[in-house]
């Protein structure tokens, strides 16, 4: 037998032996006869596609669970079999050490029940017991409101601040801390709100009407009763009749923060619910390339907290996305279509060719006997002739095959070439429509817009807008003696710390090479000048680093605040002005237009 040592020898003879075959050149059989030619052994395959099964199967509800999921998931992408089982054992080692300590608890809770606590009877720690037992749905739940239980009568424990039961963290406030400055501004002046007695009724039945009516909108009995007190806490008269109305207030306080506590979960599971779906997502669809632009924005926008502007942003951020990428979803697919249809004709074609040959062979066969048992010359000439006439039809075809599959070749080439150029295009899609590529800042179009939106915001609730603009000190210095590539990692370095930095609300664009702009919705000049000082402070903490030396980004900047009626593009003229009257002062300084 031939001894082949060479790929190309190895896949030609492969080839050969394939039309020589009555089987059909599919992928498993060239590759079965490949191994029969090279003698080698088929390595075992990676099993991705039963890990993912596995993986979508996983049960995520704790953030154990998620965290092991995403290790799980990013070996299988690696398609790492020491990734895969790094996972496996970290996660066994901690899956017990987060339990909940259940006896600690209870016998914290009959201990506390004996307790005195100033104004706190034991019926009515039966009752909120008793409430909690009825209302809790599941262990998990139940084990933290019985440890708030236990925090609240400790407030009322005289000296008692201890630590309840210190394995487990003590729950995340239920609702974010409001933005004193903008929630005050909001608020309607009102003259009843003086330092008096009626001032503080009034204060304590407009927190009724307005914020905890809201957290009971989907439960009419506590809502009427909300309404019901705050009625009677602006009615009342005297000191006595304002007394009488802590009990109910007591009650239903301790009803609403159940509710709030629900509602928090509800969040925290629809978030959990979002991250899930988006980690599942790539399971459900074929090619999952052109879906990592949205999964990473779904993915960063449901990390908690949950913020309004940032899901109004991504959601028109991802219609824009949506719109471009069904056209090229539709391209993509009828290029797809016609690279089938054209190897679906291949493989007929060598299948016809393969079986051309062979019925030769069989016929050269079938010759050859005749040959053997010819009596005279002239019965070996029709034969000759014949097998002459044969041979030239199978030449004829064969070079007409070879014309057409070559043909084919390039066609199918040109088709592969067309669809990952659409590939590519769809998976950049998503990222740069609003962003820039390099940093991931918005653009210029993504600024305008974000600049479109504040303005209209300005409209219709007042307020203020300051607006940074700032360039880069001797950036080209950095280009010069680094590299552009080093100048590129530091304009990247440069947006990280920006946006570690600064509230969520404001937003950083790339304005032009090495210049910024930072919209600051709500925030007057001297708030915006002091928060890109904590900037410029924060970049000397955060050096960038290049070849383990620490290079100082340090900028010029010129912050200008919108005045009524203003076009904020004038305003960013203003900061411009500025800026450059920073850099004449010196370079690395804050100034305001
Ligand atoms: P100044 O302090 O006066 O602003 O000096 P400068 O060197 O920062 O300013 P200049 O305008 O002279 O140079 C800016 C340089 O920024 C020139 C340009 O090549 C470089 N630059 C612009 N965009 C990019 C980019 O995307 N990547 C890199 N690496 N460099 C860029
Ligand atoms: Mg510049
Ligand atoms: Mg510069």
């Amino acid at each position: 037998m031939d001894e082949f040592t060479q790929p190309s020898e190895i896949a030609r003879e492969t080839l050969r032996r394939l039309a020589l075959s009555k089987k059909l050149p599919t992928p498993d059989n060239y590759r079965t006869l490949y191994l029969e030619i090279s003698g080698a052994q088929e390595a075992d395959p990676f099993p991705a596609r039963e890990l993912k099964l596995l993986h979508a199967a996983l049960p995520r509800t704790t953030q154990e669970h998620i965290r092991f999921a995403r290790q799980f998931e990013i070996a299988i992408a690696n398609g790492s079999w020491a990734a895969v089982r790094a996972a496996l054992t970290d996660f066994l080692s901690k899956s017990d050490a987060e339990t909940m300590d259940w006896p600690g608890l209870v016998g914290h809770l009959l201990q506390q029940l004996d307790t005195y606590h100033t104004g706190i009877t034991l019926a009515q720690k039966k009752e909120s017991l008793d409430q909690v037992l009825a209302s809790s749905s599941t262990p998990e739940r139940l084990f933290s409101r019985l440890q708030s239980i236990l925090r609240s009568w400790s407030k009322n424990s005289p000296g008692n601040s201890k630590e309840l039961v210190a394995s487990t963290p003590p729950p995340e406030p239920v609702t974010a801390p409001p933005e004193p400055a903008a929630n005050a501004k909001n608020l309607p002046a009102n003259p009843a709100w003086h330092g008096s007695a009626e001032g503080l009724q009034e204060l304590i039945a407009y927190l009724l009407d307005n914020t905890l009516a809201l957290v009971l909108r989907d439960n009419p009995e506590l809502a009427r009763e909300t309404g019901e007190i705050s009625v009677s806490v602006r009615a009342a008269k005297s000191a006595e009749e304002l007394t009488g109305l802590i009990e109910r207030l007591k009650k239903l306080c301790y009803r609403a923060q159940f509710i709030a506590e629900d509602q928090a979960e509800l969040n925290t599971a629809l978030l959990h619910l979002l991250q899930l779906i988006m980690e599942n997502i790539s399971e459900l669809v074929v090619d999952d390339q052109w879906l990592a632009g949205q999964i990473k924005t779904v993915r960063d926008l449901a990390s908690p907290p949950l913020d309004l502007r940032r899901l109004d942003d991504v959601e028109r951020r991802m219609k824009d996305v949506i719109v471009k990428q069904s056209s090229l979803k539709k391209n993509l697919n009828e290029a797809k279509d016609r690279l089938k249809l054209m190897l679906a004709t291949f493989v007929d074609r060598l299948a016809d060719f393969s079986e051309t040959t062979s019925e030769y062979h069989s016929k050269i066969e079938n010759y050859s006997e005749k040959i053997s048992q010819a009596g005279d010359i002239s019965e070996l000439t029709d034969v000759l002739d014949e097998v002459m006439r044969e041979t030239r039809v199978v030449q004829l075809n064969a070079a007409r095959s070879r014309d057409e599959l070559s043909a084919m070749r390039s066609r199918v080439n040109e088709a592969e070439q067309e669809v990952s150029r659409l590939q590519n295009e769809l998976s950049t899609t998503s990222e740069l429509m609003r962003h820039d590529p390099l940093t991931g800042a918005l653009n210029r179009k993504g600024m305008d817009e974000a600049l479109e939106k504040e303005v209209g915001r300005l409209q219709r609730h007042g307020g203020t807008l300051s607006l940074a603009l700032l360039d880069i000190d001797n950036f080209k210095k950095i280009n010069d003696a680094r590299g552009h590539s080093a100048g590129d990692a530091a304009l990247v370095h440069l947006v990280k710390v920006f946006q570690e930095t600064i509230r969520p609300q404001d937003t950083v664009s790339r304005y032009g090479g090495e210049e910024f702009v930072v919209l600051l919705p709500n925030t007057p000049i001297d708030d915006a000048i002091t928060a890109m000082t904590r900037v410029q402070r924060e970049l000397t903490r955060k050096f960038f680093m290049h070849k383990n030396d620490k290079i100082l980004i340090t900028f010029s900047c010129g912050v200008a605040e919108t005045k009524d009626g203003e076009d904020p593009h004038e305003a960013l003229k203003r900061a411009d002005v500025a800026m450059y009257r920073a850099k004449r002062a010196g370079k690395n300084r804050v100034v305001p237009a």
